[in-house]
Order: structure tokens, then sequence, then C-alpha cells
């Protein structure tokens, strides 16, 4: 059974069988095992030894990105979130909830964020001292220029705070070059091609000392907390009972990274993934949701044929017995299916996918694959 899904991902038998035996995570080797992933993590965002540190917690993505509000962005600030999609809205939740006086400007989901609407935002409003941003919107499927928008907001004297959840890995970062950003966050089950219930942060290491980074108002969830205790304890000493397998797993997963051919070699597997979604769909008929030109390589949604036979548990569970799992719900305005195509899986994968999806609605009975009509 493949995983089409944008996170968990499919994984390679080579990361699942570093699960099968028993850690102590106190002990001497773990320790070193796990201080060794925070480096080489850490060097992955593009972050230096003296500036940045990568920290991780027990958790799926929401833990990393609730962690980071709470410690990076003083109690009550103000924040801009614009509402780029499902995930920014999610972040605006979060951020609400650790106290923050949030801004949601609405702005175009089926396109990249203009960075002069972040850049007015911040003029119109100087109480706004920190902006979070969604680096790949796992939702729409569109990819925000996170360096070009970091410099507005660089160059309004505010931070930022990135989710790159579904980016880290493959899109492009370099933290040393984004002064203003106080963090990233991300987890090891998306283009890390990990297993889940690890998530990660690299953040830069002064915000990690001050005082205020350690009063977020949660104690498990709090980044100050998590460096106070590599300085007590040692860089190899996770903070409670660490998911020691999936970290183990995690370091044969950036072995097979490194394999592939590091970052770029990712994408470029990824981006043929999509192509040859975003092309064989079209060539049954259907109708992928966003224009060629903003489709980012994580996610691709492709939009409910309007055939009234058309039912999308129907289509996941033909497609489920022909070897593939898409996700049963849609997170786009109009009704849709999505498909994930980053993990290991292939370009071969996704044409046999492609064949699968035209067997499934041809059994179905789904005629008419042109999209829906709009309800107005
Ligand atoms: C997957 C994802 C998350 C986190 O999801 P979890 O289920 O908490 O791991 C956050 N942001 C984005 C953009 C994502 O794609």
């Amino acid at each position: 059974m493949l995983l089409l899904i944008p996170g968990p991902v499919a994984t390679r038998p080579e990361v699942r069988a570093a699960m099968a035996q028993d850690y102590a995570p106190w002990d001497n080797d773990f320790r070193t095992l796990y201080a060794q992933v925070r480096e080489r993590v850490r060097a992955l965002a593009g972050g230096g030894a003296e500036t940045h540190t990568a920290l991780a917690l027990q958790g799926c993505g929401h833990f990393a990105m609730e962690a980071s509000l709470r410690s990076l962005v003083p109690a009550g600030g103000r924040m801009l979130i614009p509402h780029t999609g499902q995930y920014s809205a999610r972040l605006a939740t979060l951020a609400r909830h650790a106290g923050h006086d949030v801004v949601a400007p609405e702005v175009s989901q089926d396109a990249p964020l203009d960075p002069a609407v972040v850049a007015e935002a911040l003029a119109a409003d100087p109480a706004i001292r920190h902006v979070g941003l969604v680096y790949s919107e796992t939702g729409s499927g569109v990819v925000l220029d996170a360096a070009a928008i970091g410099r507005v907001v660089h160059a309004a004297g505010a931070r930022m705070i990135l989710d790159a959840v579904s980016a880290f890995g493959a899109l492009p970062l370099d933290v040393s070059a984004m002064p203003e950003l106080d963090s990233v966050a991300f987890s090891a089950n998306k283009c890390l091609e990990g297993m889940p219930g690890l998530c990660m942060i690299v953040a830069r290491t002064e915000r990690l000392q001050q005082p205020e980074a350690r009063e977020g108002g949660s104690w498990a969830l709090n980044l100050g907390e998590i460096y106070a205790q590599y300085q007590r304890s040692g860089p190899g000493s996770f903070r409670f009972t660490p998911p020691a397998q999936v970290l183990a797993s995690l370091d044969v997963a950036l072995d097979l990274y490194e394999a592939e051919g590091g970052r770029e070699a990712r994408l470029a597997r990824y981006r043929e993934n999509v192509r040859t979604v975003y092309e064989g769909m079209i060539g049954i008929g259907l109708t992928p949701y966003l224009p060629r030109a903003v489709q980012g390589p994580i996610v691709v949604n492709i939009h409910a044929p309007a055939d009234p036979v058309w039912n999308l548990q129907t289509f996941v569970d033909q497609l489920k017995r022909r070897g593939f799992v898409i996700s049963n719900f849609f997170n786009t305005p109009l009704p849709s299916f999505r498909v994930g195509c980053i993990g290991a899986v292939t370009p071969e994968d996704m044409r046999r996918f492609v064949a699968a999806a035209d067997a499934a609605l041809t059994e179905m009975g789904v005629r008419r694959r042109e999209p829906a009509p709009a309800a107005s």
C-alpha cells in the first residue's frame, strides 16, 4: 500500500527497520545519536553552530509550531498571520490560544502571497512585531517565497517564525541569510521521509537564551526549557521520554537523503512526481485546481468531477483496492481530492497511480470528468 498523502509519507524499508529495536534514551549511545541528528538538521537549515540551535520534541508539526509561538513571541504580542490557507488558519488559532493578538488579513489562496501585502500590513500597524508564515500551504499546494517575505519583515524591523512542515528538506532554506527569522519548524515525517512522532525546530540561539523564552504559559511545549536542558545535561539529552525509535529512524532517513543527492535531488524528484500527476490527471479528463505556474511541488489538488455518481470516499476505497491511499477529505473551497507527491515515491509510482485513478473512475461510472460547476 502506497501512501500518497502530504504526510505522514511513505517511507523506505531501511527507515522502518531502524524502529525494530529497543533504545535506552539516557544511554550514551543514544545521546550521541540524538546530538548527531540535531547537528545534521541544523546544518540542513543553513544554521551556524554559533548562531542557531536545532531542538526536537515529542509530537507532530503542530507541537513544534505551538512551542515556537509560546517561546519566541512575547506573551500578548501582536502577530501578523496572513490567511494563506488551512495551515495559516491553524497557526492563527495556536497563536490566539498562546494569548497573542492576531491580525490575519484575507489574501489570495490560489497564488503565492505578495511580499508587498506584508510590507503594507506592517507599515499600517507598527504594533505588529512578529509575522507567522506557512512556507508551503499544504491545503492549496501553493508555495510562498519565504525569503522575499522575510526581507520585507526584516526591513520593517519585525521578526518571523516559519511553518516549514511540508517544505523542510525539499524547498530552499538558508536560515543564516534570514536575520529576521527566529525559528523554523518541521516534522520528521514529511520531506525528510522519516516516521511520525517527532518534530523539530531550528531557532536563533540568542532567542532561546532570553528569560522570556521560558515563560510562554506551557512548561512541556517550551523551547527555552528544552534549550536549558541541553545546557544542563549535554547536547544529547532529550527532555522527557523521547520517541527514540523515530529519532533513530530519522538518522537513517538523513543518510538516505544524502545518498539521494540532498535537497536539490529530492526537490527534483518531487517536482517530477507533481508533473506526472498534474499532466496525468489532465490526460484522464480531470482538472487540476491550480494553474501550472503556481502549482507547488508538494501536493496536487484535483477538482472533483461533475458526474453525479462522483463520491470521494468511494474513489478512495477503489484506489485502496488498487494499492494507493489518498486523503478522504479536501482543504480547498471547492470540492476536490488531493494527491501528496512527497515521500518515498517516484514518478513511476505516480504513473501507476494515474492509471489506477482512471480505472477507479471508470468502475465508478464517472463519465463527466470536468469540474462540478461552482455552487453560487
Ligand atoms: C503537516 C503540516 C503541519 C503539521 O501537521 P501535524 O499533523 O501536526 O504534523 C503544519 N503545517 C503544515 C503546512 C503542514 O503541512
